[in-house]
């Protein structure tokens, strides 16, 4: 049984398709969800046997923020015999000593130069969950390479070379090419364990046959290929606008834009100087798809498709 403040429509992992995936999933192992329930008391003698549980109203407040009401009239029970609870997470540091000059945040992180990952300790970094709160496998693994940057500047005394860079490269248009459905091949589930046979904390779900992987792979929005806009270049056709199917651009009067005092008068004046009127080319980067329509369409190749090359040492 899975007891929680949220709603069903509250919990997080609604929130996304393979969330909601992962909740049909727990639906078909037989695990039963108690929504709505706060926790008031375990009980027991020596060992849990039974969680007794009152009502949630609501978990947010109008703004989202975590604020649960409970309704004492609502109550409920669980039997027992063993209890997890996923209530959020906390670093302990129990071993560090005032003498280590580590100081932590009143969050309970370690208080770090979020640049450097140096704490207030000289020679000591720290990164990952204990430095930034809960986050995610791959933010941990980049601190780590970081850090480890962080350190080797230390022990030599002195910046060394960077350890990443970027490049852009600009893709010829006519390259520019797609699946046609790219954007529509559903998004399939891995395969997984039959649930009979799923037993302990085995793995239940397995790597894609290759092709499907292909097909699968194929969905990727490619979002380090960007549309890069030379304002020069641009003759004000609009075509590249009518052609986007997610609507993302937009060329608008610069009036229309909000820009501090300074530099929309200094846009004015450029405006007036070269006779002509200023325009902007607005871009909504969430919702592109990448597809490179506007680039494909553009006259005059103000509208390109460029890559973004990380490299590092
Ligand atoms: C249930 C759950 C599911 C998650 N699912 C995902 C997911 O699907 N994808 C994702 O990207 N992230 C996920 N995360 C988050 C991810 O696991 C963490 O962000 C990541 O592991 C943080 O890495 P870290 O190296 O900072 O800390 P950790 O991985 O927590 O490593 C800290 C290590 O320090 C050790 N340690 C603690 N105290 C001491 C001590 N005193 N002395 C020596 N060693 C000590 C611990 O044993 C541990 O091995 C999940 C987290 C949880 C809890
Ligand atoms: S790449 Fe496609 S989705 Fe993105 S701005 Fe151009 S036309 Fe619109
Ligand atoms: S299609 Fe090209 S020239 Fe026309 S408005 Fe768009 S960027 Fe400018």
């Amino acid at each position: 049984t899975l007891a929680s403040l949220e709603s069903f429509e509250e919990m997080p992992v609604m929130r996304t398709e393979q969330g909601r995936e992962e909740f049909e999933q727990a639906l078909e192992e037989g695990i039963r969800f108690r929504p709505q329930r706060s926790v008031a008391r375990f009980e027991g003698n020596g060992r849990v046997r039974r969680v007794k549980m009152i009502g949630v109203k609501r978990t947010y407040d109008e703004n989202g923020r975590f604020a649960p009401v409970f309704d004492e009239s609502v109550t409920d029970e669980v039997e027992a015999d063993l209890v997890i609870l996923a209530i959020g997470q906390k670093p302990e540091f129990p071993f560090l000593r005032p003498e280590d000059g580590i100081e932590l945040t009143p969050a309970g992180t370690v208080k770090i130069d979020r640049e450097t990952l140096a704490t207030t300790a000289p020679g000591v970094f720290a990164g990952g969950d204990a430095a930034f709160g809960p986050r995610n496998l791959i933010d941990a693994i980049a601190n780590g390479k970081r850090a480890a940057q962080s350190i080797d500047d230390y022990l030599n005394e002195a910046p060394g070379e960077p350890a990443f860079w970027f490049r852009f490269e600009k893709i010829p248009t006519r390259r520019f090419d797609r699946r046609p459905d790219y954007d529509r091949v559903p998004r399939r589930p891995p395969p997984a364990t039959d649930l009979e046979r799923r037993t302990g904390i085995s793995e239940v779900e397995h790597a894609y046959p290759a092709e499907e992987a292909k097909d699968q792979a194929d969905r990727c929005l490619a979002c380090h290929i960007q549309t890069i806009y030379d304002a020069e270049k641009c003759v004000l056709c609009n075509r590249c606008v009518d052609i986007c199917p997610e609507h993302c651009l937009k060329l608008v009067p610069l009036d229309e834009i909000d820009l501090p005092a300074e530099q929309l008068e200094a846009a004015k004046a450029a405006a007036a100087e070269a006779g002509g009127e200023l325009s902007a080319m607005l871009k909504d980067d969430e919702v592109c798809i990448r597809c490179g329509l506007c680039a494909i369409r553009c006259p005059t190749d103000a509208m390109t498709m460029e890559v973004l090359y990380y490299e590092q040492k």
